[in-house]
This record gives C-alpha cells, structure tokens and sequence, in this order.
C-alpha cells in the first residue's frame, strides 16, 4: 500500500495525544518570551517583570477553575513539565507519611497506576477498582471509603485518555471530603470540553495540560485545593517550594491564554466536534462492513467527551489498522500516546464487559477544534481504500474472526 503523497497531507486524527498550537496562544507566548525572558526570582526589574507575568498566568488558571488565587486556604496551582508529572505530584505530594489505601482503575493514566504502584512500595494498600458499565468508578471509590479505615486517596479520570467514557461525579455530591478522603480529579483529557467549578466539583487536587486544547507542550498544572499539605518531589524555592526549577513564563502564558481561549468556545466546540464525531464512528462501520468487517464503536451509548472515538474491528489487529492507516494519510492511534506502538489489549477497553475481541482490535482516533467535516470525507475515503487493501492483502485475520 503506497503512503499519502504530499499533495494529499494527511488527516490528523490524534488530537487526544496533542493538538496543533492556536496562532493566538504562540503570539501571547513569543511577547512573553521577548517581554519577560528573566528569571522570575531575579531581584531586578526584569526579574520582577517576568514573576508578574508569571503569577498573571497563574491567577488567570486558577480563576477559569473556579479557584480561589488569593487569601487564607487560597487554591494553589503549581506548573509542572505537563499531565504526567502533575498527577504523580498530585498522588505522592499530597499522601503523607503515614500509609492509607489508595484506589485507581484501568481507566486511570499509566503515571497515575505508577503512582499508585509506588505508594504500595511505601506500605499502602492499593485497590483497583473495576469499572461500572457506564465505565465509570466514582460511586465505588465512594463506597470504599465508608468501609476504609485511615486515609483514602481516589484516583480519578474525569474523562479516560482511551475511551473518551466520562467519569460520573454525582456520588461526589454526597462524598465526604475532607481529612480522611482525599479526591485527585485528572482532568487531562476534560479541561477542553467540560466546565471545571473546582468551587462546585468536590476535589482536593486537580491536573491538566495545555497540550490538549491547542496549548503548548513541556507543561501542566496541579491544582491544589486550600490548606491540603503538599511535598515536592523535587524540592526548589520556586512554585512555592513545591517544584524547583526556573519557571517557564511564555510557556505559563501560553497555557493561560490557550485555557481562556477553549473555555470562551467549550460549549459550541463540543456540540461542533461532537457532531463530527458522531459522523465518524457512523460512517467508520458503515465502510468496515462494506468489506466484510464488522466495526463496535466502544461506550457508543454511555457518556462520553466528544473528541475520542474508540472502535474495534473484528478480526483485525489494532496496530495493523494504525499503520495502515498512516500509510494511507489517516492518523490514528491505538490508544494514549505512551502506550502507542502497541498491539497489547487495552486496559481501559479490556476492563469494559465487552467480548474480548473488542480490546485486541480498538483504536482511537481523536478529534479537535480543527477537525472540518471535509477531513471526515476525506478520511472516509481513504479509509474505504484502507479495508479494501488489508483484506485483499490478506494482512488481517479472516473477517468476522474473533
Ligand atoms: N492523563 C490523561 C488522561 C492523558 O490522556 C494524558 C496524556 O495523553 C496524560 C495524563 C499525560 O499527559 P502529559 O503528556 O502532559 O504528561
């Protein structure tokens, strides 16, 4: 199968894993990079004017989370090198010396398992909870902790890097937390698509990355609620002793400006991309099964972000369908970005009461705010080429095999 040509570039599809940089976030970050290049802790008037810059960022985060950025038991947001260092700051700073039990599930990102997987090696219980139907795990994360003596920290995807499946926070409302439950909200994949009222969403700490909704990348954010007791992991008097290191400034505007950007469209982007998606998926197993094959797109009917479509094709290996999808200008994935490249069953979909053919043979392709319904044609045309070659070539199992 030949690969795209240049004069047909291809469909970008892997908007969960990045998006493109918006124009008006790089032209906020090259002034910033120009106007405030010192080291925010230079005792000099460069220096003043990159820390005020710097903490505008700042503010201007934690106000669009709907946190408090001045006063006693103020919300702190703490920037770090992106969603993954954020989450393990998030699980390790915040646990304390004494061990708990701490509860994640295969919905959760692979640093927060390995957060967890490092507090058992400091002597706490780890519990891995399944998923419910709807993919969800809140209610039983809740209900661990009336029967859970000691500190109980829940791990929790608002929405899951693989499957796009929401988390549902109504057993939130009725949730305790407080010095003995403490809620760690991933809100990685949600931040572009989902108002986060950390007034109204009871959580002790929260994470995104600007990455995800046409920010740059190299860096995130942990935000912590109130008076919550933090350790760094790596100690430094920057980030209010919290995560040494020089502070990146045109980055932190870039974050800022990328954030105010997705929350001014949110609702009208996530009806838009929702709509595309819904065309996708429709239009994905109508052409699967005009070679033969037979296409489920997972959590099809439960709640979900609207830029993740994940499907699984009978009988087809799942790194089979990425690369030949590359190849012919689709960009696709097998799932999150760190666990690409692999033909492994996902953990997320495999936790899911499906049969198991569905985890071998899912992947995911993503949608942004810069997905058009021409790239969707587009896409669906070279998809319909896709099946044709793969099942001639043989390069799949027999179609319809499990
Ligand atoms: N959490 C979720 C839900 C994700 O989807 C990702 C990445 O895709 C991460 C965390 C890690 O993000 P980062 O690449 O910023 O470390």
């Amino acid at each position: 199968m030949a690969a795209a040509s240049p004069a047909t570039p291809p469909i970008y599809l892997d908007h969960a894993a990045a998006t493109p940089l918006d124009p008006r976030v790089a032209e906020a970050m090259q002034r910033a990079a120009a106007e405030a290049f010192a080291n925010p802790s230079s005792p000099h008037a460069a220096g003043r004017r990159a820390r005020a810059t710097l903490e505008d960022a700042r503010e201007r985060i934690v106000a669009l989370l709907g946190g408090r950025a001045t006063g006693g038991g103020r919300d702190r947001l703490i920037f770090t090198s992106g969603a993954t260092e954020a989450n393990r700051l998030g699980m390790l700073g915040t646990a304390g010396a004494t061990p708990g039990t701490v509860a994640v599930s295969p919905r959760d990102h692979g640093s927060l398992l390995a957060a967890a997987d490092e507090l058992a090696a400091r002597g706490w219980k780890v519990v891995r909870l399944p998923l419910a139907a709807d993919g969800s795990t809140l209610a039983g994360a809740i209900r661990l902790a009336d029967s859970t003596p000691g500190r109980l920290l829940v791990s929790t995807a608002l929405v899951c890097g693989q499957t796009g499946l929401r988390e549902s926070l109504a057993p939130l409302a009725r949730a305790d937390v407080g010095p003995r439950l403490f809620v760690h909200a991933d809100a990685t994949q949600a931040a572009a698509w989902d108002a986060l009222d950390v007034a109204l969403l009871p959580v002790t700490s929260l994470v995104l990355a600007p990455h995800k909704f046409g920010g740059p990348r190299g860096i995130g954010g942990l935000l912590v609620r109130g008076d919550l007791d933090v350790a760094p992991l790596t100690p430094g008097p920057q980030e209010l002793g919290l995560r040494g290191g020089t502070e990146a400034v045109s980055l932190a505007v870039g974050f800022a400006t990328a954030f105010e950007c997705a929350v001014a469209t949110r609702a009208e982007a996530a009806r838009r991309v929702a709509a595309l998606r819904e065309r996708f998926e429709t239009d994905f197993v109508a052409v699967a099964a005009r070679h033969g094959f037979a296409a489920l797109v997972v959590g099809g009917d439960a709640g979900r972000a609207p830029h993740i479509a994940t499907i699984a094709v009978r009988g087809c290996d799942r790194q089979t369908l990425v690369m030949a999808c590359d190849l012919a200008g689709i960009g696709l994935a097998t799932g999150t970005a760190c666990a690409s490249g692999s033909s492994d069953p996902s953990p997320a979909v495999a936790a899911l009461d499906l049969p198991d053919w569905v985890a071998r043979s899912a992947v995911r392709a993503s949608l942004g705010i810069t997905t058009t319904p021409a790239d969707i044609a587009t896409a669906m045309h070279r998809l319909d080429a896709v099946f044709r070659g793969l099942a001639g070539a043989g390069l799949l199992a027999t179609p319809g095999a499990g």
